[in-house]
């Protein structure tokens, strides 16, 4: 160990495991992209004032989470805590909204960073692969989004997960209904954190986890009972669709999310076997976002789905990906002149295509046999001065541990052969 320690609430993708978050990330971007979801990639860094309005001034993610920073220019930045703000704004300024072609429907794949207090499955950096479509005000699209994250959960093995769904209505009928909540809890007992809050965001008080505070609030107006009736009809065609595709979901009226920016759907995926972090990920519809950081009127829908606890779920279940081995090929050369010649060899399999690795620094065969063992290589191909007069090279079938010796010159050709 160095003096060195992974900052507190960090921790480091290591081979093998981080083969897993690879296949993970690649798992979740699939669906995506055969659905007309385009790449994109925004700084891992982004002024504070984008998130302070974007994610919105009274979310703990903007109050006690950011990790903030003064450059030596004076700009205020912040490690971005979230994807949807960065991707809108990066959007925006492309002008990708005005191609003609919404909505704009995106791709992302990156680290985050909070500040929170760590404990398993929350860290203080983490990995999100997101999607946003922008721009259009479709149930479909609400549905499509819902139906590619199950889609990419269920490519992976993972089947203890359930989708929470709810409205959270629009800036018709939420503003009455937060004037309802707000005079209900007004008469709580509540401490004085609490009350601040049922005046900046009174949502975020149904989701608070407490006992005696979720028992003060079973007879809390109900949101369902104040949607207009264009976000009704809006929700119900969203759990038709989603009904239609065979996608279980449950109503969660309760369901408010962490961010301000949501309106009309919301929607959580939770994993069953994670303990108390049990979203592994969420989204909505945030129609109201785009103006509220100077863009035109831009309805949009989109989610974020979380790599690290992705993994964790995956563990839970005790699913093992069935991750192909990296290497097909070993090389292990015995003397000096046999590294020289097999280390052409490897680059020429490199060069066409196949997987190659070699034994380095010169080991003895047994050591380096072990080497080609862990590397899950297919054939390994040894080879020492007798081979070399004799224009031969060992190959080594690692499954039937049959050899044979094959001419230099067609050690290529044959293993294009045997690998298919
Ligand atoms: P959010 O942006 O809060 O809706 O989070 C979306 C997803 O990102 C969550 O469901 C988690 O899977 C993941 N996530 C959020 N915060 C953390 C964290 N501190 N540590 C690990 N994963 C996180």
């Amino acid at each position: 160990m160095s003096t060195f320690q992974a900052p507190k609430g960090t921790y480091d993708l290591t081979p093998p495991r981080s083969a897993t978050f690879l296949a993970v990330r690649e798992a979740i971007a699939a669906p995506l992209r055969d659905s007309g979801y385009g790449y994109i990639e925004t700084p891992g860094f982004e002024n504070v004032e984008l998130f302070a309005r974007g994610v919105g001034e009274s979310t703990d993610i903007v109050t006690k989470e950011m990790y903030t920073l003064t450059t030596k220019g004076g700009d205020q930045l912040a490690l971005r805590p979230e994807g949807t703000a960065s991707v809108l704004r990066a959007a925006l300024e492309s002008n990708l909204h005005k191609a003609g072609n919404l909505p704009v429907k995106l791709w992302y794949s990156g680290s985050y960073y909070r500040y929170e207090r760590p404990q398993a499955g929350r860290y203080r950096h983490f990995s999100q692969v997101g999607a946003e479509a922008i721009g259009t005000e479709d149930p479909v699209l609400d549905a499509e989004l819902i139906i590619l994250a199950d889609q990419a959960y269920r490519s992976l093995g993972l089947r203890q997960f359930r989708i929470l769904l709810n409205s959270l209505g629009d800036k018709e009928c939420r503003p009455v209904y937060r004037e309802a909540l707000q005079t209900f809890l007004r008469d709580l007992d509540l401490d004085e954190e609490t009350r601040r809050r049922i005046e900046i965001n009174p949502l975020r008080v149904l989701d608070d986890k407490r006992a005696d505070v979720q028992k003060q609030l079973t007879d809390a107006p109900k949101l369902r009972d104040y949607l207009c009736d264009a976000c009704k009809a809006y929700h119900e065609e969203v759990r038709a669709l989603l009904t239609a595709a065979g996608v279980v979901f449950e109503d969660d009226e309760k369901l408010v999310r962490g961010l301000d920016y949501y309106t009309r759907t919301t929607f959580e995926f939770v994993h069953d076997g994670l303990g108390a972090q049990s979203a592994v990920g969420g989204g909505g519809r945030y129609d109201g976002l785009s103006e509220m950081i100077g863009g035109p009127e831009l309805p949009s829908v989109g989610w974020a789905l979380g790599v690290d606890r992705t993994v964790l779920a995956l563990e839970a279940e005790g699913i093992e990906l069935d991750l192909p081995y990296a290497t097909s090929v070993y090389a292990v050369p015995l003397g000096e002149e046999a590294r020289r010649v097999l280390f052409g060899v490897v680059t020429g399999l490199r060069r066409a295509g196949i997987a190659a690795d070699f034994a380095f620094g010169g080991r003895g065969l047994k050591g380096a046999m072990k080497s080609a063992n862990r590397s899950g290589a297919r054939y390994a191909l040894v080879a020492g001065e007798r081979d070399l007069a004799e224009g031969v090279v060992q190959l080594k079938d690692m499954e039937s541990g049959e050899q044979s010796a094959v001419p230099l010159t067609e050690v290529a050709a044959e293993l294009a052969k045997r690998l298919g």
